[in-house]
């Protein structure tokens, strides 16, 4: 019979870490800290499958499912000594959900639950404070009432702040026990009158009114937008963890507060973290009081004068530190933790592996090889590929002038610049028509999910280095700023200003990220290179990779860059990118709308010498490594004049009318220039172009061998192939080339000549085309478009539709869609090497820097993934991970 519940508490667990699936992270880890004999107040989780059996069955539950909470009930009252509904001692408890993956501030929470008239005059008694009870038995009835009744926050916000204007008073804690009763009262009244019915004072009511509304709230939109923004499938559900309460906010000897058990944001071995003295736990999370810090050593870093909770609470601090250390060697990962001190005891409330930057990431996970805490295997298994994309973009250039008009907390590192905006949905609205933006917000919330995923950096005015702001940024690798006091937001005005300097929506603000400066303008940025620990857990990547990593690069810049960040050749020089600037472009348009072969000749002349020279250089800066040429592909139309400017200079170098020119350009008119005279059909129909090009290529490696004295081998690539007999015409004509070029320079050249599998004919018939090409790479960004007939330049408006609706799991031109893109691959794989063993086989669409689809490369045992220069690294890690078997979830 399936148990679903679990209970845990007084140095023992039912549970533990490795039920992760069953329990949340939340509840397996309560289990695991339990166990580990640590100071965890008692509880019980309800697994995730009631969450999936509620769901299942019009949000009923199993029938035994009463009796197990009940005797979870027990089990926390006899260990406590408390009774739920107990007038006298009674039992509170806090409700909370823990999916397996985390899902900060998505999900509903309850605290204090099990208060009502009769069980507030017992905690008055038992906590000798009845101020300290009324005050608690508020904030339930708001807080339930809210997440279980419906019954917004404003209403019960408004009548507080009547009383307080009745009594002439500002703050909550002028407020007396008398002034909290009242307040209760009012507050039952507010309930009544929104719900029809009384606040429910029967605890065991409310804790089926909460535990129903943690069920439902993994369907709320919110949790539905964040299950989908990290791939989260709806079929794990949340566990409810019914938990005894401590209190944080009894009195001075009391706190609460968050910590990381190492930097998040640089992975510096340090104790990092943040309390506030007398405060429930959501008060530090929700960053509305700004906390102090736990550390001396923290406090001094960000200059704060409030004193650190290792002066304040010396002895309960020492504890922490211990725990701090007996987490980390038992999990072998930095830990994010939340505590709360009640009258001098230290109380763990949750751990688990801790969110940071892909720069921590690194540095923790080199640090712990170093400390033998962990293999190089488990440290390369651990980074998430896609964060990699932190590190490799640009920074601020530390030269450029920053005029820096405030400072806030370094919550999130990275270098933004973007329009202000002011709201989450005008940075989704402007990020969609193609702005760069920064959320500028006093705080942030859950709400604003979807504007902090547009947005290139987010800067908030209050709220700590915890702040839902804070972590969420850190999450998403996005620059954040936070806890900016000085700046000034005023929403309505859409103006940020900071003592007299006023920024209006629309203008430019940089973030740094790493720094927590706030400066006017857009700031340059250098480029990011490989160093430190990064290099070194990327060298440990490539000691387990067998996949090869190139780059596609046609400039020397992003040859160079390529091969700093480890690409180890070319495996997409597309060809006709060499050709879209200044002098060339007018010489290609001539040679396009050229009108017979001698004209096109005379164009492809004057061509030919730049060419040369792009391919030395790019032969030089590879130094040997394998360079794949691709001749020419365009889309016509992407080459044809548009404007009369560029009609006149045409006409004017062909010596012929514009009229007649314009006559040219729309005969070369195609409906679908994608499936139209492109690739390997053009080089049928001109062959003087590939001609060209194959005297450009061959030219140049005879240059190059002679001045270096080294071989070089070109593998000439042909676009877009479908039939053999394609390639073989054009293998012919490249050949010619070879053996002419190869008779005036006296150089022996040595080259291959492969093709591109674009085409699901070439997919299919990839054993008949093998017979001729001595390589394939798959092209597949067109073999995606060909493959489901959706075009590349056009489906980006229907794509979001069919992923909200489920139809497509994610965009199939970003991440190859293995099962059918997939099946072509693994079909032209096997009967390309069956015919030509040994057949050299790589990935050169966009796929080949996306971490699934290494993946998938490499188990289709693909030689090489090539990828834009900027994702090498990722694609390094991927692959690194794939020959490990997978990659590791930490979370
Ligand atoms: C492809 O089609 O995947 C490819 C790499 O070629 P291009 O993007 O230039 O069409
Ligand atoms: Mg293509």
């Amino acid at each position: 019979m399936a148990k679903w519940v679990y209970c845990f508490g007084d140095g023992k667990a039912e549970g533990g870490a490795e039920m992760r699936n069953l329990l949340g992270g939340k509840g397996a880890n309560l289990a695991e800290m339990s166990s580990l004999g640590l100071p965890v107040p008692p509880g019980f989780t309800i697994t995730t499958e009631v969450c999936n059996w509620h769901h299942a069955n019009n949000s009923a539950y199993p029938p035994e499912l009463k009796d197990e909470v009940e005797a979870g009930l027990a089990t926390i009252e006899k260990i406590l000594g408390a009774g739920f509904g107990d007038a006298n001692n009674p039992l509170l408890v806090s409700v909370r959900s823990g999916a397996r993956a985390s899902m900060p501030g998505m999900m509903d929470t309850v605290l204090n639950l099990g208060l009502n008239d009769r069980t507030v005059l017992g905690l008055g008694k038992s906590s000798g404070d009845e101020r300290f009870a009324y005050d608690s038995y508020r904030r339930f009835i708001q807080m339930y009432s809210n997440v279980v009744l419906d019954v917004g926050h404003h209403y019960f916000e408004e009548a507080l702040e009547l009383k307080k204007e009745d009594l002439g008073v500002h703050m909550d804690t002028d407020l007396k026990a008398d002034d909290w009763r009242a307040i209760v009262a009012q507050y039952k009244k507010i309930v009544e009158k929104r719900t029809g019915k009384p606040f429910p004072q029967e605890p065991r009511e409310q804790l089926w009114g909460a535990v129903g509304a943690v069920f439902n709230s993994w369907m709320n939109q919110r949790a539905i937008t964040y299950r989908r923004l990290h791939a989260i499938p709806e079929s794990w559900g949340t566990a409810v963890n019914v938990q005894a309460m401590v209190f944080g906010n009894m009195g001075e000897d009391c706190a609460t507060g968050v910590a990381f058990t190492r930097d998040p944001s640089t992975g510096a071995n340090l104790f990092y973290g943040e309390y506030l003295v007398n405060a429930q736990g959501e008060d530090v999370v929700a960053g509305i009081r700004t906390p102090q810090h736990l550390t001396v050593q923290g406090k001094l870093a960000q200059k704060s004068d409030a004193p650190a909770m290792e002066e304040v609470m010396p002895e309960v601090f020492g504890q922490l530190d211990a725990i701090r250390h007996k987490l980390e060697a038992h999990y072998r990962d930095m830990q994010d933790i939340e505590f709360t001190v009640q009258r001098g005891k230290l109380y763990m409330l949750q751990t688990r592996n801790g969110k940071r930057t892909a720069k921590a990431a690194l540095k923790i996970a080199v640090d712990m090889v170093r400390d033998g805490l962990i293999d190089k295997k488990e440290a390369v298994a651990r980074i998430v590929p896609a964060s990699l994309d932190q590190l490799l973009h640009p920074t601020l250039d530390p030269k450029a002038t920053r005029k820096v008009i405030a400072k806030g907390l370094p919550a999130s590192p990275g270098a933004a610049s973007g329009k202000i905006v002011f709201t989450a949905d005008e940075a989704e609205k402007q990020a969609r028509a193609g702005e760069k933006v920064i959320l500028v917000r006093r705080e942030t919330s859950p709400e604003d999910i979807h504007g902090m995923n547009a947005a290139q950096g987010i800067l908030t005015s209050t709220g700590g280095m915890t702040s839902h702001a804070a972590v969420v940024a850190r999450g998403m690798g996005k620059p954040c700023i936070a806890g900016a006091g000085d700046v000034r937001i005023d929403g309505a005005a859409g103006t940020l200003s900071v003592r007299g300097t006023v920024v209006k929506t629309g203008e430019f603000l940089t973030l740094d990220g790493t720094t927590g400066e706030i400066m006017l303008g857009v700031v340059p940025t250098v480029q990011p290179e490989l160093s430190g620990d990064f290099a070194e857990l990327m060298a440990w990547a490539d000691e387990f990779r067998t996949l090869g990593i190139r780059a596609n690069a046609e400039t020397p810049t992003d040859a160079g860059q390529a091969r700093k960040f480890g690409a180890e050749g070319i495996g997409l020089c597309r060809t006709e990118h060499m050709f879209f600037e200044g002098e060339r472009i007018v010489a290609v348009r001539e040679m396009i709308l050229a009108d017979d072969e001698k004209a096109r000749r005379i164009a492809l002349g004057k061509i030919q010498p730049m060419q040369r020279q792009d391919f030395v250089a790019l032969f030089e800066i590879m130094a040997g490594l394998p360079v794949t040429i691709r001749l020419l592909d365009p889309p016509l139309h992407e080459f044809l004049p548009k404007t009369q400017a560029d009609m006149e200079q045409v006409a004017k170098d062909i010596g012929v009318s514009v009229t007649e020119i314009e006559a040219r350009a729309n005969k070369l008119h195609e409906f679908n220039p994608m499936l139209g005279h492109r690739g390997v059909r053009l080089g049928i129909s001109y062959p003087e172009i590939y001609e060209m090009q194959a005297r450009a290529i061959f030219e140049a490696v005879a240059e190059v061998q002679k001045k270096h004295g080294k071989t070089v081998i070109p593998e000439i690539m042909i676009p877009l192939v479908a039939t053999r007999k394609e390639l073989d015409l054009m293998k012919a004509v490249i050949d010619q080339v070879a053996s002419e070029v190869g008779q005036l320079s006296g150089e022996k050249l040595e080259y291959l000549v492969g093709t591109m599998i674009e085409l699901p004919r070439a997919a299919l018939r990839a054993g008949d085309i093998a017979g001729s090409a001595e390589f394939f790479s798959f092209g597949t960004n067109d073999l995606t478009q060909t493959t489901f007939g959706l075009s590349r330049d056009d489906s980006a408006s229907f794509l979001e539709k069919y992923q909200q609706r489920g139809i497509f799991e994610h965009d199939p031109f970003a991440s190859l869609d293995i099962e059918g893109v997939g099946e072509l691959i693994e079909i032209a794989c096997e009967r390309g090497r069956k015919a030509r063993p040994g057949l050299k086989l790589g990935i050169c669409g966009e796929h080949g820097g996306d971490p699934a689809s290494v993946f998938f490369c490499h188990k289709a045992g693909l030689d090489y993934v090539s990828c834009s220069p900027y994702r090498v690294p990722i694609a390094r890690l991927a692959a690194a991970q794939a020959a490990l078997g997978g990659p590791l979830k930490t979370e």
